[in-house]
């Protein structure tokens, strides 16, 4: 499962943090996920459960930003905000939009003690 690795990575940076950082525990970690990260948020937090069961992690709050997907309208040469793949741009209703986000997946902020 993607989600599983996705939670492994996750903690090796929480530990190599912990490490640099000197906390013993994290309380929350805010993460940034874009619509086309291919993340299932319903199994994210099932593994985040299992894989920080034992680490300095146990029993933290995992909280999801879904970011917005990003693109680029050519007819008005600016960024704009769209739902989904193939969609027209919300201002000019133009298909000549490019994606140039969306498979963001990062970590905003954590608390930790
Ligand atoms: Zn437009």
């Amino acid at each position: 499962m993607h989600e599983m690795s996705i939670c492994e990575s996750l903690i090796q940076i929480i530990e190599g943090e912990a490490a640099a950082q000197k906390f013993k525990q994290v309380l929350a970690i805010c993460l940034e996920i874009g619509p086309l990260a291919g993340v299932e948020l319903e199994a994210l937090h099932f593994s985040y459960d299992v894989v920080t069961r034992g680490t300095l992690a146990e029993k933290s709050r995992l909280e999801v930003i879904e970011l917005p997907l990003n693109a680029w309208c050519m007819p008005c040469s600016k960024n704009v905000d769209v739902k989904q793949r193939f969609d027209a741009c919300p201002d000019c209703g133009s298909y000549q939009v490019q994606i140039t986000g969306g498979d963001e997946l990062r970590i905003k902020n954590m608390e930790v003690n």
